[in-house]
């Protein structure tokens, strides 16, 4: 069991509700509004399909503004919607007004197949850290990645968001054999226009046939890009505060990338994030097994964050307790966990 007694220490100097037993303030709610996706991404989505929640079981507009409250009044400043495809449900502008009116940082993750339809309001709430998925630049890979055909729906909404002021940030998940072809062609992108590429380790899931030879390394990334746009033109920015990511830019593009190697490199050490999913369940880890019920606590009436903080306290120090990569690369310890679709990512 990983103590890690110097963040233990530092639990003391951090003056809130929202710290784990290792010290870690978990100020970054994510919120999945959904388990309904419009697209059916293979990484994602089991071929089979998910079992949904019954209806009466995911969170009211409601019951999500009244949780999140909670959690901002315990310290949260940041809170990120996911799902599922949050735009997909039929109140998420409420939900996002009602969200935008609290003193948090708040931001989406979008398929955007939607977001032409919430250009405006996101202007009108300010909310402007909009991340898209998008795997692929062709239009063929698209529909065989996403068994769907919205690929020149989801390019024209990216390109929209220059128009609405927005600085997309565009997640890549790379997967051997399939796209890192186009890792290049992902970074040209940035040369012209103000986005940054984020390319994403793929990560295993309930169903999603991972395995560690579908995995594009870190320095596979940079060998390419290096290659292509010169070692000399390739530059490390510096990491933000709990960055999840390395960040690159390269020599006169406006834009910029990253890599976020959860898989072989995690950055469990600094992690601040806490999630909800559509049906209420707190996890406390992306990767962890466990989750709590808040959702039936908020129901029948008991005081949450007590709830939040038992949920936090059960924390594990490293990706759900799969402390080395040879554990979490075993399917029998890191297929206990939902499909990521009912999860959020
Ligand atoms: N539907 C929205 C979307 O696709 O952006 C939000 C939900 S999706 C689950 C959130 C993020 O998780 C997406 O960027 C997606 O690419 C990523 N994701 C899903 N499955 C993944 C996996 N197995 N490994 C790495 N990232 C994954
Ligand atoms: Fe849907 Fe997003 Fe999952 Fe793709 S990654 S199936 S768009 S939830």
């Amino acid at each position: 069991m990983h103590k890690a007694p110097q963040l233990v220490q530092k639990a003391k100097a951090v003056n809130s509700d929202l710290v784990d037993s290792f010290g870690r303030e978990h100020t970054y709610l994510r919120i999945s509004l959904i388990e309904k996706c419009n697209l059916r991404c293979t990484y994602c989505m089991p071929a089979e399909g998910i079992q949904l929640s019954p209806k009466n079981d995911i969170m009211t507009a409601d019951e999500v503004i009244a949780i999140a409250s909670e959690f901002v009044r315990m310290g949260v400043t940041k809170i990120r919607l996911t799902g599922g495809e949050p735009l997909l449900r039929k109140d998420a502008a409420d939900i996002i007004k009602r969200l935008s009116a609290m003193p948090v940082e708040l931001a989406i993750t979008t398929n955007g197949v939607l977001l032409d339809r919430y250009f405006e309001l996101f202007q009108e709430v300010g909310l402007n850290h909009i991340n898209i998925s998008l795997d692929t630049l062709q239009e063929d890979r698209f529909k065989a990645l996403t068994r769907r055909n919205d690929f020149l729906k989801v390019k024209e909404n990216i390109f929209q968001c220059f128009d609405w002021g927005i600085q997309p940030r565009i997640n890549v998940v790379l997967l051997k054999g399939q796209n890192e072809d186009e890792i290049v062609d992902f970074v040209r992108l940035t040369k012209n226009y103000p986005l940054t590429v984020r390319f994403i380790e793929f990560m295993p899931f309930d169903g999603n046939q991972w395995n560690s030879d579908k995995l594009v390394s870190l320095s596979e990334v940079l060998q390419k890009v290096s290659v292509e746009f010169g070692r000399e033109n390739l530059h490390r920015i510096k990491d933000a505060a709990h960055d999840t990511s390395k960040n690159y830019k390269i020599e006169g593009f406006k834009g910029q990338f990253s890599v976020i190697s959860t898989v072989t490199n995690p950055f469990c050490d600094s992690c601040n994030r806490i999630r909800l999913t559509a049906n209420g369940k707190i996890k406390n880890c992306l990767f962890s097994e466990s989750e709590s019920d808040l959702l039936s606590a908020f129901r029948s009436g008991k005081k949450i964050g007590p709830e939040v903080q038992k949920a936090l306290e059960a924390k594990k120090f490293k990706r759900g307790g799969m402390e080395t990569l040879e554990e979490f690369s075993n399917p029998s310890r890191n297929q206990h966990n939902r499909s990521m679709i009912l999860i959020g990512g």
